[in-house]
């Protein structure tokens, strides 16, 4: 069998190999970013990829080209590997996207990896997004290498020496500062004129709030103490706001506390469908705590386990525990303010 192997790949037969292989890309699906757009896009009516003899292909044992659709993540890095050590040889790698070549508007992120850290990388495709005639050029690179053995590639790139100490000037410089004090100012000066929303204060007056405040034609504002969330909630829920649309956590470091934030509608009452409110608490931050209003609205969960991973705030009562979101090697509390980021990773050499 090896002799045979090495006749096809060395033999009078290898250029036809080499042909063959050629105009027989069939790239895995594994769309990770939105260059994935672009991607669909390529291979669409307009473009046609398939005329160059590429088509994308659902099963990563029969294909024998991966292009890296953008950004990937510590998570998505391990799904990336299995995918293509699953494939047969030989097999090719494009990425494609700024946020592959060096983290792209990501490129700060706790939990970005560069794919060629995950994968050896036959060609990268530059921007954001690459067009869909910069990744057909791209695999068209891939066919010339394939048929004549020439890695090169024909495009004028900058000689980008991303060398630790030594970065191009256009490169972003890592964030040194934040806000020390940042905050969400209400500007009362605005009147709003919304008769549901005052009609809606006014029934709102029997929960005993601290603060409650129209912030805009939809929106209502409740601030209570962070004893009271339960209680309020509900009472909102009696009142016909039956579901949570995202939790949100706001870290105030030089305050030392965390804002816990529900926006809270409805949709079994019709004149309450467009109505958002926004129903907030602060706890500290020394001890981030707060009740969970999961069994309340359940909607809430799946968002109060993110904010649970991304910030460490404990929802008590939800009964999910441990890490859902990140990859296990994530670093603790990475929306923190003060997490501190290992930038090397993603611009040093
Ligand atoms: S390079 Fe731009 S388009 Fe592509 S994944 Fe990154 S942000 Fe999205």
């Amino acid at each position: 069998m090896d002799e045979f192997v090495k006749f096809i790949n060395s033999g009078v037969l290898a250029p036809f190999k080499r042909w063959g292989t050629k105009w027989s890309l069939w790239p895995v699906h594994l769309v990770t970013a939105c260059c994935g757009a672009e991607f669909a896009h390529a291979f669409a009516c307009g473009y046609d990829g398939e005329r160059i003899g590429a088509l994308s292909y659902g099963i990563a044992r029969q294909t024998n080209l991966i292009i890296v659709e953008g950004a990937i993540t510590r998570k998505m890095a391990k799904v990336l590997r299995i995918t293509w050590e699953q494939m047969p040889d030989p097999k090719f790698v494009i990425v494609m996207g700024a946020c592959g070549l060096n983290g792209g508007i990501f490129w700060n992120g706790y939990n970005l990896v560069k794919p060629s850290e995950v994968v050896p990388v036959d060609f990268f495709i530059p921007g954001c997004p690459p067009t869909p005639e910069a990744l057909l050029r791209g695999i068209r690179q891939l066919q010339k290498k394939l048929e004549t053995g020439d890695a090169e590639s024909s495009a004028d790139f900058y000689d980008l020496k991303l060398k630790k100490g030594k970065l191009p000037k256009f490169l972003p410089k890592s964030p040194k500062k934040i806000s020390v004090n940042p905050c969400i100012v209400i500007d009362r000066r605005r009147e709003v004129d919304w008769e549901t929303g005052k009609k809606l204060l006014e029934s709102f007056k029997v929960l005993k709030v601290e603060n409650m405040v129209i912030t805009a034609k939809n929106r209502i504002a409740l601030r209570v103490s962070a004893d009271r969330i339960r209680e309020v909630a509900s009472e909102l829920r009696k009142m016909g706001f039956d579901h949570v649309k995202s939790v949100n956590v706001i870290d105030l470091p030089a305050e030392g506390k965390f804002i816990v934030e529900y926006h809270i509608s409805s949709y079994s009452i019709r004149e309450f469908m467009p109505v958002i409110l926004n129903l907030f608490a602060e706890i500290p931050r020394a001890k981030p705590e707060v009740d969970s209003l999961s069994d309340i609205f359940p909607s809430a969960d799946y968002m109060e386990r993110e904010m649970q991973d991304l910030f460490g705030v404990v929802f008590r009562g939800n009964p999910w525990k441990g890490k859902f979101l990140l990859a296990p090697d994530t670093p603790e509390n990475p929306l923190r303010k003060d997490f501190k980021l290992q930038e090397e990773v993603y611009v040093g050499d």
